[in-house]
């Protein structure tokens, strides 16, 4: 079994609460992503975010592990907003 299969079965294990209407992670209109943006299609560990087939990158935030890179690499430069869901929304991780 490779490494990505087991990882794709681990974060299967999670759940997540959907705060529907309300994303928790929104992009800033762009025409075209900044690089930093651009690259959190590539490394996303959710796999949240997605380019669309005109070059612009989309976010469907509802399996986000809360895990902050794109926060990190995005937040400052106004790219995204982030903020945690609300209390008893998002994630529920499940260790063991
Ligand atoms: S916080 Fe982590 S899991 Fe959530 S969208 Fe950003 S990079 Fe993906």
């Amino acid at each position: 079994m490779s490494l990505a299969a087991r990882v794709e079965e681990k974060l299967f294990q999670n759940r997540y609460l959907v705060d529907a209407g309300k994303p928790h992670i929104a992009i800033r209109p762009h025409e075209k992503p900044s690089e930093n943006l651009l690259a959190m299609t590539r490394i996303c560990p959710a796999g949240c975010y997605s380019e669309t087939s005109s070059g612009q990158v989309e976010i469907t935030p509802d399996g986000c592990l809360e895990c902050g890179t794109c926060r990190v690499l995005c937040e400052e430069s106004g790219d995204i907003t982030w903020n945690y869901p609300r209390g008893g929304f998002g994630v529920l991780f499940k260790f063991g």
